[in-house]
């Protein structure tokens, strides 16, 4: 069963000539174990696409499942337990508490799913996962984008979702670190089975994706799939 499939999903802002349809007519599966990029230039429709299948955001049209769950039958209660149990986020812009530790970050994920028992623990056993051993008590502003960048992985990680979106999580990134965010995604995907999709302009991250999904302007162009590239070490 897809994690996640959307049919015919539509997204549109504003109304008669001020309107704009965002994603038009959308039908997409993503599997479990999935590593998949989705590209297109700016404006095309990715962050509209990717709020849809986290729930962040209701479609205008069309429908939308979550392993084999219609979401529109949801309660808003239940779709916010389903985001918090189940789907872990990673931001471009990090979006790390600035108060809180590396460590706390980690933890609040768990507490906010409701699994405070043995946070503290499961944050910890995060850092070296995400190659960031001995910086559990550092604050976000004493870390590098990629560190900051791999405690919101851990954070989304720890949870143990079984899908991760990414809105363009290299994109405020050297290509050094763009290249171990990256590296970080792979490997938590082989070892630990996470579906990942995530959305990039940079063709270098396209290149590690296994599936590559094109938007123009709000529908989808192209869908291949691609052989693993090169140097993946689970
Ligand atoms: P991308 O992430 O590929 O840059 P977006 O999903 O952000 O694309 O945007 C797709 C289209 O929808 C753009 O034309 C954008 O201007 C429009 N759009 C996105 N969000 C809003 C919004 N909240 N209100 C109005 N238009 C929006
Ligand atoms: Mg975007």
């Amino acid at each position: 069963m897809p994690i996640c499939e959307l049919r015919r999903v539509t997204r549109s802002y504003g109304s008669g000539v001020g309107r704009v349809d965002a994603i038009r007519e959308i039908t997409l599966s993503i599997e479990p174990g999935e590593f998949t990029v989705l590209c297109g230039p700016s404006g095309s429709g990715k962050t509209t696409l990717l709020n849809q299948i986290g729930c962040l955001d209701a479609p205008t049209a069309g429908e939308l499942f979550l392993e084999g769950r219609p979401t529109a039958r949801m309660t808003s209660g239940e779709l916010s337990r389903l985001r918090a149990g189940k789907i872990g986020f990673i931001f471009q812009s990090f979006n790390l508490i600035p108060v809180l530790t590396a460590v706390e970050n980690i933890e609040l994920a768990l507490e906010l799913a409701g699994r405070a028992a043995g946070a503290r623990e499961a944050a910890l056993a995060m850092l070296p996962e995400v190659g960031l051993d001995g910086l559990a008590h550092r604050r976000p502003s004493e870390l590098s984008g990629g560190q900051q960048q791999r405690v919101a992985i851990a954070r989304a990680l720890v949870k143990r979702p079984v899908l991760v979106i990414a809105d363009e999580p290299t994109a405020n990134l050297d290509s050094a670190n763009g290249e171990q965010v990256l590296d970080v995604m792979r490997r938590l995907n082989a070892t630990l089975g996470t579906t990942f999709i995530f959305s990039s302009h940079d063709p270098r991250v396209v290149a590690h994706a296994r599936r590559v999904v094109t938007l123009v302007d709000g529908a989808i162009a192209a869908d291949e799939a691609r052989a693993p590239a090169p140097g993946i070490r689970p």
